[in-house]
């Protein structure tokens, strides 16, 4: 079986062994590029980028070992086939064309069985090659979906809150490095026991699904996430954002929240209402997700403790409902 057709980069000095190759080659329906020296080669490698390539050792000036290393300096990641041609037929020299990034070498004249076979068998080689990278590179993008899957929240398409600890992670160090405050919100929703209890667990679930709706549209910065933390908590973590702009941010979101109205039977407010815990820091080397995590729990118990419906600062020591709650008077 003849090779599929390529494109071949013949380099011979001589003419006539030249052009006896190229009528070879064309007779087997190659196409083919000529260099007459190893200088030429790699400029018409680069111009051509050849299938393969035919490479004479005895050349003017620089010889075909150096040619054969050029191209496997600019080919990158490539790989061209390369099949040394020469006269000489001491195996230093087969020793030599190989370590210069040879594949093979033919002594000439070639015989056309022989030249026609190992075109057939490099060119086979070069598709196997292909098929192994296109299979690595489907490879590789299969695994980029499934860990960005594994970091999904099924309910809610939100993060999870493998997807949160992984975030919240690389917030610190980045924010750290750019000495940039970062501030984390804990939010659970309020009496959600008793909302489960009235509607059941199917309502339940469409419940958390559009207070995760309400949560996304509020994270409008690049830099913002939000994660499903567990059962019926939420974790945001947004970066290069002050204490007063995290306040900012909870009054936005219980708004946004209110005008949603999505009611709550057994809820004093009427409606599906959050509670939320704030923590803001520049990280320092000592700080961790876990202490923040810590923090910004404290703060939504305290949150829960005032009375439920809003988002209680940890260093601020105020909520979304402006009380300050000095040392003693917290209740
Ligand atoms: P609080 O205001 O103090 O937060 O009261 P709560 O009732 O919301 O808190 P509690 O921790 O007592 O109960 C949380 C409830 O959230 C328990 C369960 O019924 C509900 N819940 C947790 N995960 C899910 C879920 O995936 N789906 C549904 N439908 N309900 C859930
Ligand atoms: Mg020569
Ligand atoms: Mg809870
Ligand atoms: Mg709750």
């Amino acid at each position: 079986m003849p090779a599929a057709p390529m494109n071949i980069l013949l380099v011979e000095d001589q003419l006539s062994v030249r052009s006896s190759l190229k009528r070879e080659l064309e007779h087997h329906g190659h196409t083919v590029l000529e260099a007459e020296t190893a200088r030429e080669a790699i400029e018409a490698f680069k111009r051509g980028r050849p299938d393969l390539v035919l490479m004479d050792v005895v050349l003017p000036e620089e010889d075909g070992y150096w040619a054969a290393r050029e191209i496997r300096s600019v080919e990158g990641s490539d790989w061209t086939p390369i099949i040394f041609l020469s006269a000489r037929d001491s195996e230093l020299d087969l020793w030599r064309g190989i370590e210069a990034g040879g594949d093979d070498y033919l002594v000439k004249p070639a015989s056309p069985v022989v030249l026609a076979a190992k075109l057939h068998a490099m060119s086979r080689l070069q598709r196997m090659r292909r098929q192994l990278i296109d299979t690595s590179e489907a490879l590789r993008d299969a695994n980029e979906r499934l860990a960005h899957l594994t970091t999904l929240d099924d309910l809610t398409q939100l993060g999870n809150r493998r997807g949160f600890d992984e975030r919240l992670h690389a917030s610190v160090q980045q924010c750290a490095r750019d000495q940039q405050p970062l501030s984390l919100l804990l939010c659970d929703i309020d009496h959600f026991k008793a909302y489960n209890d009235a509607l059941g667990h199917v309502q339940g679930d469409a419940c958390l699904k559009r207070v995760g709706e309400v949560l996304r549209t509020v994270c409008r910065r690049p830099l913002d996430y939000v994660a499903r933390y567990g059962g019926e908590e939420f974790g945001l973590v947004l970066p290069n954002t002050p204490r007063s702009g995290a306040m900012t941010f909870a009054r936005a979101l219980q708004h946004v929240l209110a005008a949603s109205a999505e009611p709550h039977p057994t809820s004093a407010f009427g409606v599906v209402t959050l509670s939320g815990g704030i923590t803001t820091v520049v990280p320092d080397a000592s700080t961790t997700a876990q202490s923040l995590l810590l923090r910004a729990d404290e703060a939504l118990y305290s949150a829960k403790t005032q009375g439920r419906n809003r988002f209680f600062s940890f260093e601020m020591q105020v909520d979304t409902v402006t009380h300050l709650y000095g040392a003693g008077t917290a209740g």
